[in-house]
């Protein structure tokens, strides 16, 4: 079934690694400015050596960096995605390539969940409760299939977890989830939410994913009373 097999983009397919080098800025007057990398993760400068590709299959730009590749480097070229940024609400998937896509929850500071999707089917997820009043944030499980793992998608799922300050559900209908909203929130990220999360499991993996999290701590879930009542409605 060789008509099946998806088209390659000029260096690689799925099977790259995602890495969260991207990031969007909303400026004064409304319009958006994105940041690509400078540096890869060696140090090596992205204008001297670095070359940027658009993965087809990934439906994603990927930089390869040269310098690394000439060193032997196995990792030298991977996807660029800006968790906070590319986020779509689930209804407006385009079911084409990797995409994050956001279910909210029923009620404001109840469980939602970002889902990660390539070519519509979710291969991947984060629950997390935010409550705006509090402005706390849990992280309460991340999840992705055994067979796309060692690509990066968790910390992928985690970031755009950490760049939701709220699911704008009682906003105005244009506001909720517009993109350069997002992007202004995931700025203001940093002025403001303490974000906490559920037991890692005690696996290397879990161990080496809790290590990375961007937190003081982990294991130790700081809920409100907002996101307790929301829990015991949803299963009352
Ligand atoms: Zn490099
Ligand atoms: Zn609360």
């Amino acid at each position: 079934m060789f008509e099946d097999r998806r088209p390659l983009g000029e260096y690689g397919g799925t099977n790259l690694p995602v890495r969260p080098a991207l990031r969007h800025e909303l400026n004064p007057d409304g319009t958006l400015t994105g940041h690509p990398p400078r540096h890869c993760p060696r140090r090596h400068l992205v204008p001297d050596s670095g070359t940027f590709s658009w993965i087809v299959a990934l439906r994603l730009h990927s930089l390869l960096c040269h310098r690394c590749r000439d060193e032997g480097h196995p990792d030298h070229e991977w996807a660029l995605i800006d968790p906070a940024y590319d986020q779509a609400d689930v209804e407006k998937a385009s079911k084409a390539g990797l995409e994050l896509l956001a279910v909210p929850p029923d009620e404001a500071a109840g469980p939602g969940r970002i889902e990660l999707h390539l070519d519509g089917h979710a291969i991947g997820a984060v629950t997390l409760a935010v409550c705006t009043a509090d402005r706390l944030g849990v992280l309460e499980h991340v999840q992705v299939d055994d067979e796309h793992r060692r690509r990066g998608y968790g910390r992928i799922l985690a970031l755009a977890a950490f760049s939701r300050l709220d699911w704008a559900t009682g906003g105005p209908p244009w506001m909720r989830g517009h993109r350069q909203v997002r992007a202004l929130r995931a700025v203001q990220h940093s002025a403001g939410y303490t974000w906490t999360t559920t037991l890692i499991e005690d696996t290397l993996q879990a161990r080496g994913f809790a290590e990375w999290l961007p937190l003081p701590s982990v294991g130790e879930p700081q809920y409100c009373r907002h996101m307790l009542d929301a829990a015991a409605r949803l299963t009352s």
